[in-house]
């Protein structure tokens, strides 16, 4: 995604560009922007379109958390409460404080995505 921002404001600015006194910076930047359009199979929507998809677009669920799950080392030998495998005293785990259970930090995140 970060790339994608990237090539998306390196596009916006070769399109500024198209608009330069200079005809073949302008040639060139337009060249450019479109094969960037092109490599990256982008859409061309009317402006606002992705505002309006962005205010309508559901948390993305990888965000999601229990409520007051914390990481913390685990201070006793325990089981995690997904997969049912023994996690040792001292292992980095996820820790539910409502059901006072421990998960594997892959298995939590698992949970979450
Ligand atoms: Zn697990």
């Amino acid at each position: 995604m970060q790339a994608l921002a990237h090539t998306l404001e390196k596009i916006t600015a070769l399109i500024a560009r198209t608009a330069s006194p200079f005809e073949e910076e302008a040639r060139t930047s337009a060249v450019i922007a479109c094969r960037l359009i092109r490599e990256n199979s982008l859409e061309i929507v009317p402006a606002g379109t992705v505002a309006e998809l962005r205010k309508r677009a559901p948390e993305p669920r990888s965000q999601w958390m229990p409520p007051e799950v914390r990481f913390i080392r685990a201070k006793f030998d325990g089981s995690c409460l997904w997969c049912g495998e023994s996690v040792e005293a001292g292992t980095r785990v996820a820790y539910y404080p409502t059901e006072r259970a421990v998960a594997c930090i892959d298995c939590h995140r698992g949970a979450c995505s």
